[in-house]
């Protein structure tokens, strides 16, 4: 008796589940596809929660929408905390901006924030956020040397390099179903890679090629870029945001293969003492 009625329960759950999967799979679809408007408000309202994201094949719309949720939560918890400086926000907002616009990816909305921290990084997250720390603001001699690091920070989001990377851990994890990915472990992942950064060798140099190609776009000098790497070979140590591979020297290799000493230092940015002024708040 209770073998006939495990066994009707079980069945009657596989039925549930096939179901649930079903209906899982249609919403994915009808967020993506979203024609038919019946229907969608109570369904959104009724699987709050589990809502899915499709990584394959998300929109610029649902990558700026998570990465929003992405950057409320690195906020929220405190991993990343937002320098206050208003003069200073909008200084990198401006520069930032201004390289969006001429970027390989033009067509969603980027976010630049100053983050304060003493330690020489910077990153980026889906759907156009880009963190600067305060220490990199410091190392920087010029604002050309500021524009490359966030040219390179932008480049990894119009290659979406973040997308592919969220697939590979939700791979990993086991959490990427059919349908597709949980939104709140979508977040989740979303926060450890800004955090834990685990750019490729390949991701790292094509953001430095598409970093270079955008200031150059821009009308910054490329020197800025090369100049900003030298500095921190000298300092030793590469800081996260250029990773173990390739080593800087590496990347110094390829930079000046690409770059013409002839028109090196056309463009804007070479002022040092501009740019000093221009973040004196800092000191
Ligand atoms: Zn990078």
């Amino acid at each position: 008796m209770l073998q006939r009625f495990s066994s009707f329960s079980y069945r009657s759950y596989r039925r549930l589940l096939y179901g649930l999967a079903t209906f899982v799979l249609t919403l994915s679809i009808s967020l993506i596809n979203p024609q038919p408007s019946y229907g969608l408000s109570w369904i959104e309202l009724m699987l709050r929660g589990i809502q899915i994201v499709q990584i394959s094949n998300i929109s610029n719309t649902q990558e700026v929408a998570l990465g929003k949720e992405i950057n409320q939560e690195l906020i929220r918890s405190g991993q990343a905390k937002i320098y206050r400086d208003r003069s200073i926000g909008n200084y990198v907002n401006q520069i930032g901006q201004r390289l969006a616009k001429t970027s390989q990816r033009p067509d969603i909305p980027y976010t630049f924030q100053v983050v304060d921290d003493n330690s020489i990084n910077a990153f980026a997250t889906m759907g156009g956020y880009v963190y600067i720390n305060t220490g990199l603001m410091a190392a920087a001699d010029n604002e050309a040397e500021l524009a490359s690091v966030i040219g390179h920070e932008i480049g990894h989001i119009a290659a979406r390099h973040g997308i592919e990377q969220m697939r590979d851990r939700a791979l990993a994890q086991g959490v990427l179903s059919a349908a597709g990915l949980d939104r709140s472990a979508a977040v989740q992942i979303g926060v450890d890679l800004a955090i834990s950064r685990p750019n490729s060798r390949a991701d790292e140099l094509e953001a430095d090629r598409f970093g270079l190609e955008n200031m150059i776009q821009a009308n910054y000098a490329p020197a800025g870029m090369l100049g900003f790497m030298e500095k921190l070979l000298k300092q030793g140590g590469t800081p996260s945001f250029l990773s173990t591979h390739p080593a800087t020297s590496e990347r110094i290799t390829i930079l000046r293969q690409r770059l013409d000493p002839q028109t090196i230092n056309i463009g804007n940015g070479l002022d040092n003492r501009a740019y000093s002024n221009r973040i004196a708040a800092l000191n």
